[in-house]
């Protein structure tokens, strides 16, 4: 059987003397998006990225065995992950001084670090300063949707309009009526697997076949409903039934997406590429430009207008010009405040979009690290079964400050769970003994553990912040973040709670628990940065409006999570999509009205 049938479109030459209708910068999730949407309406667009094409399908090898791998999928010496005791007792840029000859993120170091030795950035080329933060990314077509986590959940009006109900921060300036059409066409055009429940807090998508609970998950499902909570199977941004797009499959359980650090090679799960970009390529009206490094908007000095884009070829280090009617910054959130603070000019002498000053300001993203493990009796001794080929195990929705009010902190979390058998069973790193004794304890106990970990809500902060460094450069000769950013009282507060939910949630169930974590995970360790160019009604206290357009320069958009005015506790990617949709329709209607 071919499971993927056609090849992706070859780049094109890239005619840099023309005026493109918009350039877009960034090739993510955001700039995927943006690049579909625009271009099915008919407009010329050029897509910038910084990273290289690579043939994603060979570095991910999805269907290798671990002993097929010489270093059983350990990336070769010279190549170190930063741990998270790294984190904790050193301050960015991690990787100066470093004996190794390439450093990344800590993702590097999980299970299957060969596997995205090619996608993960090292940090040797791309430092950063300021506090400690650990700053995963992903440069190259498509960035960090090649290897995402795939947990694909929508926010509710208690997220949109958080104030409201607890009076802190700001509303968005956006309820969900307004981008509920918009979830809905994501889950149309790319596909997500997930069950129904009716929950007004995690509001439904339009999905497709879930994946199976395991018996231990059944079993906290129904002692969880008896606590007016819920357990689900994970939300996947994945087709379990396929959808009409010629560069994917449809998912076949084979679950090397969650045993490795991500990605699937035959793209069930939803990537950037080949879920937007090359179908967007197939209309003719997307031109591709990879290795470009933008590292200014440029700026029409007559009426202030963006003009185009400035950027480096990341192989030969030379700097060229894009020329556009509209500019669509969607290089990340934190990619794209730099992006918006290094464009300084006469008429924007603080960086494009930033006469309000909250550029880079009002930082959030999620908390994790606490978590529980439990060990279901019934369940040692059972024969193996195939729990871990599926996309992702389960979540529990948010259940606090919803009705109620916690005395410690306002907003919620979510956990993230597995449980089962899995191709390597974890217990044996806590497993005492040796010899068969030991062995056969594993191979019993291996089916028998469940455990889940929580996601909150940091509070977007204008204290929380980051601004270019006046002295340290990237490996292009480009300023890099500085970071001023630190975990508040409310967060540690929530983390307290989710240990001890975790556990009060197992012991209902009748789990024996065996394990609590209370350890906060350095900041940044979500990979869910949010909010730093946030939309608002507000020119003087928000950088961009509904739509993502710019306050200040009206044919300047920035679609991806900086715009987000709090974080929720709810994965942000098919929000950045949602988003990214409604505006991008917003823009082309604007435009084909002469309006930009
Ligand atoms: C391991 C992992 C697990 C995750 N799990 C989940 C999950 O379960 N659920 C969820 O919702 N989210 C998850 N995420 C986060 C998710 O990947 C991001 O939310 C999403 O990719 C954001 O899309 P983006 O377009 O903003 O950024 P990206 O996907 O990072 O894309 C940005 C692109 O812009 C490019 N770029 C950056 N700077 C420039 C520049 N100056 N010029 C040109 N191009 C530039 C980058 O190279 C990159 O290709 C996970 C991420 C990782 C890494
Ligand atoms: S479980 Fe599905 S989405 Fe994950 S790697 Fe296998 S086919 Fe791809």
């Amino acid at each position: 059987m071919t499971l993927i049938r056609f090849r992706a479109s070859q780049e094109q030459d890239v005619d840099l003397s023309r005026t493109y209708d918009a350039v877009v910068v960034g090739s993510g999730a955001a700039g995927g998006m943006a690049a579909h949407v625009l271009t099915s309406q008919g407009m010329k667009v050029l897509l910038l990225e910084a990273g290289k094409k690579i043939p994603v399908e060979q570095e991910l090898r999805s269907m290798e065995w671990p002993y097929d791998h010489p270093r059983r999928g350990e990336a070769p010496p010279g190549y170190h992950a930063i741990r998270f005791n790294e984190y904790t007792v050193r301050q960015p840029p991690y990787a100066k001084g470093s004996a190794f000859k390439h450093v990344f993120s800590y993702v590097g170091g999980w299970g299957g670090s060969d596997y995205v030795k090619n996608i993960l950035v090292d940090e040797k080329d791309h430092p950063y300063t300021g506090t400690k933060y650990a700053w995963v990314r992903a440069r190259l077509l498509g960035g960090k949707t090649n290897i995402w986590g795939r947990l694909a959940l929508r926010l509710s009006d208690y997220d949109f309009k958080g104030k409201t109900h607890d009076g802190y921060g700001e509303d968005w300036p956006i309820s969900y009526a307004d981008i509920e059409p918009y979830y809905d066409k994501v889950d149309l055009y790319l596909g997500i697997s997930g069950h129904k429940e009716n929950l007004p807090h995690l509001p439904d998508s339009l999905f497709q076949r879930p994946n199976k609970l395991t018996g231990a998950e059944v079993k906290l499902r129904k002692s969880l409903a008896t606590m007016g909570r819920t357990l689900t199977p994970y939300r996947a941004g994945v087709t379990t039934d396929g959808v009409k797009n010629k560069y994917r499959s449809k998912c076949f359980g084979r679950g090397a997406c969650d045993r490795r650090p991500g990605g699937c090679d035959i793209h069930a799960a939803f990537d950037s590429p080949t879920g937007l970009i090359y179908p967007a390529m197939d209309t003719g009206n997307l031109t591709l430009r990879t290795n470009s490094v933008a590292h200014e908007v440029l700026v029409d000095p007559n009426t202030g207008k963006a003009r185009g884009v400035s950027f480096v070829d990341s192989q030969n280090h030379r700097t060229y010009e894009a020329k556009a009617k509209v500019v669509i910054v969607a290089a990340s959130t934190l990619e794209s405040a730099r992006l918006l603070l290094l464009s300084k000019s006469r008429q924007h002498p603080n960086g494009i979009g930033n006469s309000s000053g909250h550029v880079g300001h009002n930082f959030c993203e999620h908390v994790m690290g606490p978590g529980v493990t439990g060990l279901v009796k019934e369940m040692v001794g059972a024969p193996p079964t195939l729990d871990d080929g599926k996309p992702g195990g389960f979540y529990v929705p948010r259940f606090r400050n919803l009705q109620d009010k916690q005395p410690g902190f306002i907003r919620g979390y979510g956990f993230e769970g597995s449980s089962g058998f899995s191709i390597f069973p974890h217990s044996v790193w806590g497993t005492p003994g040796f010899g068969g004794q030991f062995k056969k304890s594993v191979r019993e106990h291996a089916g028998a553990f469940i455990s889940m970990g929580a996601f909150g809500e940091v509070l977007a902060r204008y204290e929380n912040y980051m601004d270019l460094d006046p002295e340290q450069k990237d490996a292009w000769g480009i300023p890099v973040l500085r970071f001023h950013y630190e975990f508040s009282d409310n967060e540690k507060k929530m983390c307290e709670d989710m240990a001890n939910a975790g556990k009060e949630m197992l012991e209902a169930a009748g789990i024996e628990v065996v394990g609590v974590d209370k350890t906060i995970l350095t900041e940044g360790w979500s990979i869910h940065e949010l909010g730093t160019a946030r939309m608002g009604t507000d020119p003087k206290t928000s950088v961009l409006n509904q739509f993502q357009q710019s306050h200040d320069v009206k044919n300047l958009f920035v679609v991806d999570g900086s715009s987000h005015v709090s974080a929720s506790c709810q994965n942000p990617t098919w929000t950045i999509m949602a988003l990214a949709w409604r505006s991008c329709e917003h823009l082309a209607d604007e435009f084909k009205r002469g309006n930009l």
